[in-house]
């Protein structure tokens, strides 16, 4: 049995999941949480109750120890030892200009993945001290590093280029990036694959609607334009993350509110978007239930997310001439069919019409536009652990 572990290590948490490659299936998988606080493990295994105890985590190494054992137990354990594990791959989040592509971890790779610090500075520390914990834990087993960055290299220098003085694109490579690469990548392939027309040959469209969201422009294959751009704070607005804005708002708001840019940036982060919109939630479920209830700042927070999504649709179909797929992923474009309906709507004109009883019936992935319509609408639910398995596995052999 081919086993592969794949890892999300974030700031004091780790998520992670061991994969069966030969099914593809997913043998474990679980989370460490308050790491370097005190620490607690939940573990599950299909078909057996979750394992939930709680541990001390002084730091990742030591998490990464704890998921070992865990899954080599004699309870909870789904393995006899740590060699069946053929390699690790690892979630890492900016691969800046250096990735187009995933990796094997290497010196050289790790040298990269630190000077792309400045440009994640919450998010690639964390990954790095994963990828290092499980040098020290399992020496010798080979390691990949899948990036969020790394499908949206593809895109040309109008489309990641932002209209600021070039030397800062020099100097600091001040440019878009965009993220959920991995997501975007898979879900396009995934749409290919069930309308059966080669992927290089289409121009998708996938929106990665959860509580970060984004949407991509795929053209014959390759990530062609993207919402979100030097951070994931670009694009639509999004659970607490406020989206595009005009970006002279802040040096009004610094002024009359004495706030720093840091700070005003914490609020477009964290109370930003539906929540800042809304007062009510950050959660899509919470505000249409607000919504039905007649809270009418609910339901304009989503009729301008429902607004910005669709011309985000409109201007990628503008700039490849065209759209052959639309394509729906993650918490809200998986489970929602209400949000589908209503960012689908008035698309006929660009061939893109849904059908209300696929869209509504309950189900995975599948084609949900109408019979007959020039293009397709589909709902493909996102897998990024599988993504980063499967091209784990083919780095190492
Ligand atoms: P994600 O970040 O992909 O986990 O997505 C989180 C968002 O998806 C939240 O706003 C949830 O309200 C929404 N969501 C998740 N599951 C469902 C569901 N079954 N029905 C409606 N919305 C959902």
């Amino acid at each position: 049995m081919k086993n592969i572990l794949v890892i999300n290590a974030g700031s004091s948490s780790l998520k992670y999941q061991l994969f069966d490659m030969d099914r593809r299936a997913v043998r474990a998988r679980g989370q460490c949480e308050r790491i370097g606080l005190d620490g607690r493990i939940k573990h599950t295994v299909e078909g057996r109750a979750p394992y939930t105890a709680d541990r001390l985590l002084p730091d990742h190494a030591a998490a990464i120890r704890a998921v070992t054992e865990v899954l080599t137990g004699p309870e909870t354990g789904v393995m006899a030892g740590m060699e069946e594990i053929v390699a690790v791959g690892h979630r890492v989040v900016h691969g800046g200009e250096f990735f187009s592509g995933s990796v094997r971890v290497t010196d050289e790779v790790i040298a990269a993945l630190e000077a792309c610090v400045p440009l994640a500075p919450l998010h690639n520390p964390p990954n790095l001290v994963g990828i290092r914990a499980c040098f020290e834990v399992m020496p010798g087993v080979p390691q990949a590093a899948v990036f969020d960055t790394a499908f949206h290299q593809t895109m040309p220098p109008v489309a990641y280029l932002y209209a600021i003085p070039y030397e800062y694109y020099e100097k600091y490579k001040v440019r878009r990036y965009g993220f959920h690469g991995t997501s975007h990548r898979y879900v396009a392939q995934r749409a290919a694959e069930i309308i059966k027309k080669p992927f290089e040959s289409l121009r998708i469209i996938t929106c990665h609607l959860g509580n970060g969201s984004s949407i991509t422009a795929v053209q014959n294959g390759r990530s062609v334009d993207t919402s979100m751009g030097f951070t994931p704070l670009e694009g639509v607005p999004m659970g607490t993350r406020s989206g595009t804005i005009d970006p002279a708002i802040l040096g009004f708001l610094g002024e009359r509110e004495e706030r720093t840019a840091a700070e005003l940036v914490t609020m477009l982060n964290q109370k930003s978007g539906m929540l800042g919109l809304s007062g009510v939630s950050s959660d899509f479920r919470d505000l249409s239930e607000a919504a039905e209830r007649g809270n009418q700042r609910a339901a304009l927070a989503l009729d301008i997310f429902i607004y910005t999504v669709k011309k985000y649709i409109g201007s990628y179909a503008a700039a490849m001439g065209g759209v052959d797929a639309l394509v729906f992923t993650a918490g809200i474009g998986e489970n929602n069919a209400k949000m589908r309906e209503d960012i689908s709507s008035g698309l006929s004109f660009m061939g893109l019409t849904i059908d209300k009883a696929k869209n509504e019936a309950p189900g995975g992935e599948g084609i949900i536009s109408a019979d007959g319509a020039p293009g397709y609408i589909l709902r493909v639910p996102t897998n990024e652990e599988l993504v980063i398995a499967l091209d784990t596995e083919s780095l190492v052999g």
